[in-house]
């Protein structure tokens, strides 16, 4: 299975550590500012994954996961939230909107390990539920 994901992150730290975490994962990552184009990107990617950060500039990540669980020639891709707002509720928004699964900033290599076993596998062919 392909570890190509994609980054949606307008801020640029925050953007480089999800990168970086990721790299040291194995991941073929693909970072991208906004999530305006987004149907077309993720046409073109066809990550494996999509990490998405919610507040950027232009359409929400919300509305971005949205758009792409409203496309059948998307829908399947995972949309992990990533959202600095440890409110409460948050992770229930994120659902709401087609996402997948839900991590807060900073993103823990540790946390992001458990969503990469869920939604890859470990890069060796096993189920992703098998833990
Ligand atoms: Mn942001």
């Amino acid at each position: 299975m392909t570890r190509r994901v994609l980054v949606v992150e307008d801020n640029a730290l925050n953007r480089e550590l999800l990168v970086a975490l990721l790299e040291a994962e194995g991941c073929d990552v693909l970072p991208a500012e906004s999530a305006d184009a987004v149907t077309e990107l993720v046409a073109r990617v066809r990550p494996a994954l999509i990490f998405m950060d919610v507040q950027l500039p232009g359409i929400t990540g919300y509305e971005a996961t949205r758009r792409l669980k409203g496309n059948p020639a998307t829908a399947a891709i995972p949309v992990v939230a990533v959202t600095a707002q440890a409110m409460r509720g948050e992770e229930a928004r994120a659902r709401a909107a087609g996402c997948d699964a839900y991590l807060s900033k900073p993103v823990s290599a540790r946390a992001l390990q458990d969503v990469l076993r869920r939604w890859l596998g470990d890069g060796a062919g096993s189920s992703p539920d098998r833990r």
